[in-house]
């Protein structure tokens, strides 16, 4: 049997991480079984569902990798479906029309409550002759209600194993507003079993629809497909996640500068580990390893430092080019263009880096020279004379240099001798101030080696010409 999962969104705000990981757990369990992933857009909420947020949704789906297997499925394209499945269920007589007011039913609720009864529904249009019913259609649209057999209802969740639910405590519950206007429970079995979906894998607010699901799967005579309920996704605090994390959405962590397989590996880990306890994991790691059994039934704490630090050690594992395509959109287009001097500053700074956001910052330096004051060149009791001599003699040792790598190894050699003589903070601190035009900056060797010859011999030549002038 081939495994087919969904993720099945609705459009109502833009992809936030519950949501990703929810995705990334049927992507992974389908790519660990060699099934298939398909996208559905739950998106017969015509007052909530907006075409921009499943725009969204789909956009940053494709950016992390888990794009649909199959065309993407819209619940509006389908409204004939259910209308033609609402139809038989009226036949059948498992449905019926209710025109009960709010205000009606909302006195109903406070009732059962006053009485400790757990509130539902009387069911008091069931008793509607199809004749009443027809009459009253004139006048109001009134809503569908699905017959709710008392019964008890087990299943066996792969994540939470044994789950009971009394049907009874349901009530006749609303699948539909009308005739072209399902609900999300009865959407959602419809489109289940049309689409051959083997296993259902959500979150755990949706544990108490399934039993509900289950019996509209009986009356239509549909399979019922495997459960996971994934759990809750908690704050540092242990409290349930608060909705500044929860709605963070995709596009603050992508402008952020996290990487998509960082975002990832940190969300697999909520709620989830290998047996062997590795934490960083690299896409095809975690589809290897990834098992639903293993999945915990404990709520997962998000932690955002942890995911700090996964971007780092993603950044730190990921070779330059695959850095410079993910930079790319982070840095000025003449950067990019310049590919060879952008992949040596990715080399210089990669294992220090958090994000994608502040490579900008840290090595702007390499490609724009900023301006600075020459006595920021003068080491402490240093004259500009002096610092001016020793930048020119450095510059000659530079010129002479015929390695094919610049510096090559002699002449990083004759400039450390050079500095050991003449003091290292004396000829070392003028060299890299001339050429990062900071304060602090990684060290001169490492500067030449990024700015290449040409670059650092025009830098030396700048600074030097900056003392001269104050002399
Ligand atoms: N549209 C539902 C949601 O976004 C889908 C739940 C399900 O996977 O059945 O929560």
């Amino acid at each position: 049997m081939e495994v087919r999962v969904r993720f099945a969104p609705s459009p109502t705000g833009f992809l936030h991480i519950g949501g990703v990981r929810t995705a990334l757990f049927n992507w992974l369990f389908a790519r660990h079984e060699g099934g298939k992933f398909i996208v559905r857009i739950e998106d017969t909420d015509k007052q909530r569902s907006e075409k921009r947020f499943e725009e969204d949704v789909l956009k940053n789906l494709e950016w992390l990798g888990l794009a649909s297997d199959e065309p993407i499925v819209r619940q509006s394209e389908r409204l004939d479906i259910y209308e033609r499945t609402l139809k038989k269920l009226f036949e059948e007589k498992r449905v019926y029309f209710c025109f009960c007011s709010t205000e009606e039913l909302e006195a109903e609720y406070e009732a059962q409550l006053s009485q400790g009864l757990v509130p539902k529904y009387s069911g008091k249009c069931r008793a509607l002759s199809p004749a009443a019913a027809a009459e009253k259609l004139r006048a109001n649209p009134g809503v569908v209600r699905f017959k709710m057999a008392e019964k008890t209802v087990a299943f066996t969740d792969m994540i939470r194993g044994k789950v009971e639910f009394n049907t009874g405590l349901f009530g006749d519950i609303i699948i539909a507003k009308g005739m072209r206007e399902p609900l999300y429970n009865f959407a959602s079995v419809v489109d289940d079993a049309d689409m051959g979906i083997t296993h259902v894998i959500r979150g755990e607010e949706h544990l108490s629809n399934t039993p509900k699901q289950m019996m509209l799967q009986e009356a239509l005579g549909l399979p019922t497909p495997r459960y996971a309920h994934l759990p809750l996704i908690l704050g540092p605090d242990k409290k349930k996640l608060s909705k500044r994390f929860l709605t963070n959405s995709i596009n603050d962590y992508r402008s952020q500068g996290y990487l998509p397989s960082a975002l990832l590996n940190f969300l697999v880990l909520l709620g989830w580990h290998p047996t062997d306890n590795r934490e960083v994991l690299t896409v095809p790691e975690m589809v290897e390893a990834f098992s639903i059994k293993r999945v915990q039934k404990a709520g997962a704490i998000y932690n955002p430092e942890k995911l700090d630090w996964m971007n780092s050690m993603h950044i730190r594992a990921m070779d330059e080019k695959a850095l410079a395509e993910h930079l790319a959109s982070f840095v000025p287009e003449h950067w990019a263009g310049d590919r060879e001097r952008l992949t040596r500053a990715i080399a210089l700074v990669k294992d220090r880096m958090k994000n994608l956001a502040d490579f900008r910052k840290e090595v702007g330096f390499i490609f724009e020279l900023a301006d600075y004051k020459p006595s920021m060149l003068v080491w402490k009791q240093a004259t500009s004379e002096k610092t001016a001599e020793r930048l020119e003699h450095a510059r000659a040792l530079l010129a002479g240099d015929k390695g094919s790598a610049f510096p090559s190894e002699g002449t990083e050699a004759a400039l450390m001798q050079y500095a050991n003589e003449e003091g290292r903070g004396d000829v070392l601190w003028p060299l890299r101030v001339a050429l990062s035009g900071q304060e602090a900056s990684p060290g001169p060797v490492e500067l030449l080696r990024v700015l290449g010859k040409r670059e650092s011999d025009t830098r030396i030549g700048e600074a030097i010409g900056k003392l001269r002038t104050e002399l």
